[in-house]
């Protein structure tokens, strides 16, 4: 792991509660996609760390980005005040919550600000042209709640390999989704040939579990085709 100092470069809200934090990325700062890394800022005059999935891609050069949901604690409230060319120490990076096209399907089961590690790797598929088949099952209440909605649907427009399925708990208005949560029959009807696929689940430890509960227990998937990561904190 490498650890540097830094200052940010850019801040960009994603929804009413979710915001993304860039800084300078150097030679140095490599990564795989999916993998997260150590953010240290400044929390009432005292340095406080957190670890966040990389939302960007190895692709994306000239910037690393995390995206967080902005909570009542004070490392939020911090974040939410912080402005470009403000400090922070980056320590990175971490995390087998990686591809690397290892497999040729792949689907994700991703609920809420879960989707930051997914992102990256879709954006990493795209742009290093590897051509994996990917299905994307994104749950949130509801569509204001979507993270990087215009981002997935411009992927979805410029490479035909990726499929996005949005499962909102509440009535779409203005996009297509499923309604309800993430269960067995939508992910029959979205992922047809799941047997055949390699899963990758992100979301609030309690999703993940449902999530897991269904791929083992409901469509008898096996361990081994199953990679987790839980968002501890939420
Ligand atoms: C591998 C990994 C990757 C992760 N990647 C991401 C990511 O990409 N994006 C992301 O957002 N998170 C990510 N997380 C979770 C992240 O590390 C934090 O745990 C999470 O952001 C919660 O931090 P917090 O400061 O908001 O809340 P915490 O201080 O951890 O508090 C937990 C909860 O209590 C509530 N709370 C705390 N203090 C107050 C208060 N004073 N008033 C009211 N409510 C309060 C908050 O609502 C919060 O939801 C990741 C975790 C792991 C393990």
């Amino acid at each position: 792991m490498i650890q540097f100092d830094t200052e940010v470069i850019d801040v960009i809200r994603r929804t009413h509660n979710v915001k993304s934090f860039r800084f300078k990325r150097t030679k140095e700062a490599d990564f795989k996609a999916g993998q997260f890394f150590f953010v240290t800022i400044e929390v009432n005059g005292e340095e406080r760390t957190k670890h966040f999935s990389f939302s960007s891609s190895p692709t994306e050069s000239k910037y690393i980005e995390f995206t967080k949901k902005i909570t009542g604690s004070d490392y939020s409230k911090a974040l939410d005040m912080i402005k470009v060319g403000d400090w922070a120490r980056i320590k990175m990076p971490k995390g087998s919550f990686t591809f690397d096209g290892e497999y040729e399907r792949i689907a994700f089961l991703s609920g809420g600000i879960g989707i930051t590690p997914i992102r990256s790797i879709c954006r990493y598929v795209i742009d290093r042209k590897i051509g994996t088949d990917m299905v994307l099952l994104y749950g949130n209440r509801s569509e204001e709640d979507i993270v990087f909605k215009a981002d997935f649907d411009r992927m979805q427009d410029e490479y035909p390999g990726l499929k996005v399925v949005h499962v909102l708990c509440e009535e779409p208005l203005n996009c297509q989704a499923k309604k309800g949560f993430i269960n067995k029959d939508i992910i029959e009807d979205a992922v047809m040939d799941y047997e055949k696929r390699q899963f990758y689940v992100c979301g609030p430890p309690k999703m993940v579990e449902a999530m897991n509960g269904i791929l083992k227990d409901q469509l008898s998937l096996t361990e081994d085709t199953i990679i987790t990561e839980n968002f501890t904190g939420y």
